[in-house]
């Protein structure tokens, strides 16, 4: 798994907006795709033609952004270099979204038919589905009307559960329980508290009570790089901690 962006939506040299990479069988996936994606992919050795799903946690700019940009890409030059489907996931609400793209865009960003799908995931419940190379599973957090976190869990059985952007979730505890990974939002410093984000203590307690083998804490505002991130989540966590940076590749297993 690589973090491609550990930041938010303030520009920064050194944290691109929300994106993750990880990889399950032949599947590359993504965990949203904020501005800066596509240069972080190609820092990491990935080509965009080999992404396969894409999975949305909300609609925000700092996570969708460089959606259309992504879908505009794969048509250069004649679309041919895309050979494998590409699956586009998110919270309900997601069609209308890219609809509304669409008719900014129109064909712009338009993919064969035979190689583009939307999947909309419930956005009040629990939700599961079952792919070739793994299973997602979503619940509901604290953010947006359509905000879900997803649990990926691959063919040999080591899962990942990327949050989003959420407040204090129980939901979040319950999809991430034993976890291998929990990649979770830690927007701001304990002091500076927002509504609809965590702080470290508060991410820190979400991963003890969901007993996650192991935390990476993500999506960090410039606030976060004045504040000791790794203490604040220490005073509710003891177990294996990873502070993301960005093309930082997390093992597991
Ligand atoms: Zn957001
Ligand atoms: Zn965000």
């Amino acid at each position: 798994m690589t973090i491609l962006g550990s930041g938010t939506c303030v520009p920064s040299l050194k944290r691109s907006s929300c994106a993750v990479l990880t990889r399950t069988g032949d599947d590359i996936l993504l965990f949203d795709t904020g501005a800066g994606t596509m240069r972080r992919l190609l820092e990491a050795g990935v080509e965009i033609f080999d992404v396969s799903f894409i999975f949305y946690s909300h609609f925000h700019p700092d996570h969708t952004g460089e959606l259309a940009s992504f879908l505009f890409s794969n048509k250069y030059p004649d679309g041919s270099y895309r050979k494998k489907p590409l699956t586009l996931v998110a919270g309900k609400g997601f069609l209308k979204f890219y609809e509304n793209l669409r008719l900014v865009y129109g064909h712009w960003i338009e993919l064969d038919a035979n190689l583009f799908n939307i999947m909309e995931l419930d956005n009040i419940n629990y939700d599961m589905r079952r792919f070739d190379n793994f299973k997602v599973e979503s619940i509901p957090v604290e953010h947006n009307p359509e905000s879900i976190a997803y649990r990926i869990t691959g063919a040999e059985g080591v899962s990942v559960v990327y949050s989003g952007d959420t407040d204090f979730s129980d939901n979040l505890v319950v999809l991430s329980k034993d976890a291998d990974v929990l990649i979770c939002e830690s927007a701001l410093p304990d002091a500076l508290k927002a509504k609809g984000h965590l702080t470290p203590s508060l991410a820190g307690e979400i991963a003890s009570r969901a007993n996650v083998r192991k935390l990476v804490l993500t999506h960090f505002y410039p606030e976060c790089d004045q504040a000791d991130v790794e203490k604040e989540c220490r005073k509710t966590y003891s177990g294996p901690l990873v502070l993301a940076e960005d093309l930082m590749t997390i093992e597991f297993r």
